[in-house]
């Protein structure tokens, strides 16, 4: 499989070249050349296989001619090493819980894909891969927690002292091992700003090897295809003769996820609507309405995940479906939901099902309820994207429910903290990294 960059289709690339530079030269974001079509035979069988024999199946042809289908299993068997249910909600809807990872929201599937993937490709280099990443919170933590034990890889994670919650801060700093916390004394941007300009200082990159690992990666979205065929092979075995095929229902912030479900449509697996939920931030829906693409300031919303005014996978759609809105609507519907909806849902869903969601899942259960005001009888897989706990407040204002603390972050409150205290000076910060270089 060869990849271009969204801004050059004539370029060739390895996939290992793609994931390790993770944004193309010319700011483009990569993407495979073709979509690999499964034949209908294999996924038929995918309702009697495990998640990572499915994983396996939809991941081997991107990397095709790199790396060997038993090396493959073992990365795979490693990533997706915890449970993915489909919980069944009334006779024509289920949630997809992709929040029983460390860090308890689907962004471990692709954090802990990536770093398995550029473990091995640094192994058989023998030199360690140096991950660099600058951290308001979420990623930090996904990335940290994705990477934790993988030979071959170290992280490096700069977070702005005392402006990170508790819990992001015990994920990023209580790993030990491969795992190091620069804790900066200043903000969030002086961290961005180091990491900027580490990755064009010569004597670094000499010395280490450095990559970003960021959120459009395309080694990361390959492992959000794999949910899908997951979700549709446990809803055919769950919900056995539904005359229509199920809507898939994404919440939705730079649009990882839409891509992803239009890959795994693109590559022959079947489901009815697809439907992108969105909070305040509405710039896809406008889009959809006005067929000029504005991209605008985000807005903070109780589903601040998906806070995003310029989704950057946009360039991935048009690449996938055609470079206009008529294009887009053609494969997916786009709804926006506000706060106040949002609380309403949670509380809704909570009465009726006794199933607490979290604020970025209730916004799409929402958009679910909103199709289906058209189309009472249509079936819904629902993407459960976080757990509840991780945003009790919202949970407590909405329901009265208090959610019960996952065992995993329960378990890393706990634990003992350990940061490296930097100041926001790029001196300092560039010869940490050198001594790491030393050490190693
Ligand atoms: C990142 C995130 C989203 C948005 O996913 P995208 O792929 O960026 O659209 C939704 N919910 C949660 C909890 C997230 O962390």
């Amino acid at each position: 499989m060869k990849y271009h960059s969204t801004k050059n289709t004539a370029e060739q690339h390895s996939a290992r070249f793609a994931l390790v530079h993770g944004l193309a030269a010319d700011g483009g974001l990569f993407m495979p050349k073709e979509i690999p079509v499964l034949p209908d035979s294999l996924i038929e069988m995918f309702p009697s296989l495990s998640y990572p024999d499915i994983a396996l199946a939809v991941l081997a042809p991107y990397f095709a001619g790199e790396i060997t289908r038993n090396e493959l299993k073992t990365l795979v068997d490693s990533a997706f090493s915890f449970p993915v249910p489909l919980k069944k909600l009334d006779e024509r809807t289920a949630v997809l819980e992709l929040f029983h990872g460390p860090t308890c929201a689907f962004k471990d599937f692709g954090a802990r894909f990536l770093a398995r993937m550029l473990g091995h490709w640094s192994e058989s280099d023998g030199r360690d891969v140096t991950v660099l990443v600058a951290t308001s919170g979420d990623t930090g933590s996904a990335v940290a927690q994705g990477f934790a034990g993988v030979p071959g890889t170290r992280v490096v994670v700069l977070y702005p002292s005392g402006k990170v919650s508790r819990v992001q801060e015990q994920q990023m700093t209580t790993l030990g091992g491969n795992i190091t916390a620069l804790e900066i004394r200043g903000t969030f941007d002086d961290c961005q700003r180091l990491v900027k300009q580490a990755f064009v200082d010569p004597e670094l990159t000499t010395a280490l090897h450095l990559t970003s690992a960021n959120s459009i990666n395309i080694g990361r979205l390959f492992p959000q295809v794999v949910y899908y065929f997951w979700a549709v092979a446990q809803f055919t075995r769950q919900f056995p003769g539904l005359p229509i095929a199920p809507a898939i229902v994404v919440p939705s912030g730079n649009f990882g996820n839409v891509t992803a479900a239009v890959i795994a449509r693109r590559m022959g697996l079947p489901f009815g609507p697809l439907l992108a939920a969105v909070n305040r931030n509405d710039t896809v829906p406008a889009y959809f309405r006005n067929s000029v693409y504005e991209p605008k300031p985000s807005v903070q919303t109780l589903s601040n995940a998906m806070d995003v005014g310029d989704p950057s996978n946009i360039a991935r759609l048009w690449r996938l479906c055609g470079e206009n809105a008529a294009e887009l609507k053609h494969e997916f519907d786009c709804f926006s939901c506000s706060d106040e909806e949002t609380l309403r849902t949670m509380s809704e869903v909570y009465r009726a099902f006794g199933e607490v969601l979290d604020p970025h899942t209730a916004v799409g259960y929402w958009a679910l309820a909103e199709r289906r005001r058209a189309e009472p009888e249509l079936p819904g897989i629902l993407i459960g994207t976080a757990d509840p706990a991780k945003f009790s407040e919202t949970v407590i204002r909405a329901t009265g429910a208090v959610p019960s603390l996952p065992p995993q972050l329960a378990d890393c409150l706990e634990r003992t903290k350990r940061s490296i205290p930097l100041s926001n000076r790029y001196r300092e910060f560039a010869d940490y990294l050198l001594s790491l270089d030393s050490a190693a």
